[in-house]
């Protein structure tokens, strides 16, 4: 895996296509953009958690491969520096990465790579200016410095300047064509920006270059996943995120999107000693009271009375999660791992850990927190009788998870009460909860959806009663998609809205096809995507800079592109505003 390539390709949004009501139950739109997710911290009560990044302690074998690349062997040079930074930065320890480089800027001479270097970080970071003051004084020093001209490429397509991105890497991959590490990285890049400008099929080639030009490059595999998602074949995205995550385990979005295509089920079918059960038990009786702490000490007893417990491992990771106790997040669960290395969320769990000790280790070295900006935004007055009623689970938010829900559904909220006269329900899913083990939805636990994927192991179905992974919130709050938003004016759209309103959209959306104004290819496939598509855009005040092509969307920019849709969105949200609180 090589140097600046960073997978941002974590960050590429998968678009899951769009189907209204098939078969009865519409899998959620969009499977989370996950460069940009994050974990819990959403369910109250939720306790001060001081940032925990330490010594990485997984211990299982998932990670050994890379967990044993300590610094034994290395010789004393920028090369060696340069090395380890990368596997700290590879581990999301972005602090040790920059304490490394430091050193070697200070015993050796300030090298290209070595700027490069620092370039990657800050672009793990999702930090493109930053990163820029090292990669331009790279190229400056050294025009054909390889790393540096990567650097530069990644962090153009981050400002979303596709052009630039281009240029930078024809300019590699002509100055360098027996660097098959590069080149490889090149291609991946590459790839990005044509899934980015909506050219799938040159991605899929780019992609296929990058796999052939280092088959070992583990961000190469998982974008090909990734296109493979897209293409609904099922199988290889399975093969080719296993073979990704067998490389790079630490490669969060390939876990993510994998997680959504198993579906094991032998920590389900365990034989449990007794003593095991009845702590588990009193733990989830406790949990379902909001008694985390105690919750937590019956998990805790359940999995060290039976160490291979796997529901006990998969919900006390579930509350590390939500305490932002992402180490011990990612221990629990990677002992589930081994009992079912199938396990959709115990390896849910450990992309949601992953992400989140990514944003700590972002502010740790202080890139911008996008949440604060987030939770500093307005709030409309919204009936939280009527929220209560519609979101069952709103009860058991923390404040600011009360937060995102009512920015999530604040423009359309004058619609509430036609969802609860018609009983329409929108579910929060636990983390360690599935869609197949809520009521109503027990049928569907082998089903798979129109694109392969299990519906037990997606997070969100749509439909007059939705569920939604509560991990969605945190997503929203730091900058990234706010599925939640998606799926609500879904439920607006499909079950109570006049048809006038309905007509209305209906001549919108033909317009905006024909005009070329709809937000992206997913929002033109049909008026239920486009009116959903753009119902997220409004309420998203600012979109973070890793956010991708369907995932990146914010009022601005429906107001340039789309200002008849924004106008009867507008009208919307002045009639809900009118509602007020409570
Ligand atoms: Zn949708």
């Amino acid at each position: 895996m090589n140097s600046s390539t960073k997978a941002r390709v974590a960050s590429v949004a998968t678009t899951v296509y769009v189907v209204v009501a098939l078969g009865g139950y519409r899998p959620a739109c969009v499977v989370s953009p996950v460069g940009t997710a994050t974990a819990l911290g959403q369910i109250r009560p939720r306790p001060i958690i001081s940032r925990t990044i330490g010594p990485p302690c997984e211990s299982s074998p998932i990670f050994s491969r890379t967990v044993s690349r300590t610094s034994v062997g290395f010789g004393n040079s920028v090369e060696s520096s340069v090395e380890l930074a990368r596997r700290a930065w590879t581990r999301l320890d972005y602090k040790a990465a920059l304490d490394t480089l430091d050193r070697a800027r200070s015993d050796f001479r300030e090298t290209p790579p070595l700027l490069a270097a620092y370039g990657s970080v800050y672009l793990k970071a999702e930090e493109p200016s930053r990163a820029r003051q090292y990669l331009d004084r790279a190229i400056k020093l050294d025009g054909g410095c390889a790393e540096a001209m990567l650097g530069e490429a990644e962090a153009s397509l981050l400002e979303h300047n596709y052009a630039a991105a281009e240029d930078w890497l024809r300019r590699l991959l002509t100055t360098n064509p027996t660097d098959n590490k590069n080149a490889s990285s090149g291609h991946v890049l590459m790839a990005r920006v044509r899934l980015e400008t909506g050219d799938r099929v040159e991605a899929e080639a780019e992609a296929a270059r990058a796999i052939k030009a280092d088959p070992e490059n583990a961000h190469a595999l998982y974008i090909m996943a990734f296109l493979r998602a897209a293409q609904r074949k099922p199988a290889q995205v399975r093969s080719l995120a296993q073979r990704a995550l067998e490389i790079d385990p630490y490669l969060a979005g390939a876990r993510r999107l994998l997680s959504q295509y198993l579906n094991g089920s032998a920590g389900y079918s365990q034989k449990v000693d007794a003593v095991a059960m009845h702590h588990f038990e009193a733990g989830k009786a406790l949990e379902a009271q909001g008694r985390i702490g105690e919750a937590l000490s019956e998990y805790e007893a359940a999995a060290s009375a039976e160490p291979g417990y796997y529901r006990a491992l998969i919900a006390l990771a579930g509350l590390n999660l939500m305490q932002r106790e992402y180490n011990k997040a990612v221990a629990a669960a990677s002992r589930a791992l081994e009992v079912d290395p199938e396990g959709a969320i115990a390896n849910m769990e450990i992309a949601y850990a992953q992400i989140g000790l990514g944003e700590q280790s972002r502010t740790e070295i202080g890139a911008t927190d996008y949440s604060l900006r987030f939770y500093q935004d307005r709030l409309e007055p919204v009936k939280s009788s009527l929220l209560r009623l519609v979101f069952p689970d709103y009860d058991k938010l923390s404040g600011k998870g009360r937060f995102v829900l009512g920015k999530s559904v604040s423009g359309l909220a004058s619609f509430l009460p036609g969802l609860a006269s018609v009983s329409a329900r929108h579910y929060l899913l636990r983390i360690d909860q599935s869609v197949s083990e809520c009521a109503g939805f027990k049928e569907l636990r082998d089903r798979t959806t129109f694109d392969g994927r299990y519906y037990a192991s997606i997070r969100g179905v749509g439909g007059r009663i939705a569920l939604s992974g509560i991990e969605y919130l945190d997503e929203a709050s730091r900058g990234g998609f706010n599925a939640i938003a998606h799926e609500f004016a879904h439920q607006v759209h499909e079950t109570a809205m006049s048809v006038e309103d309905q007509n209305a959209i209906r001549r919108l959306y033909a317009t905006a096809v024909r005009e070329g104004r709809a937000l992206d290819y997913y929002a033109a496939a049909n008026e239920f995507e486009y009116f959903a598509t753009g119902y997220e855009a409004f309420v998203s005040g600012f979109k973070r800079p890793g956010a991708t092509l369907t995932a990146r969307h914010t009022r601005d920019e429906l107001r340039a592109r789309d200002p008849g849709l924004f106008s009867l969105l507008a009208k919307m949200a002045d009639k809900s505003a009118q509602g007020g609180a409570d």
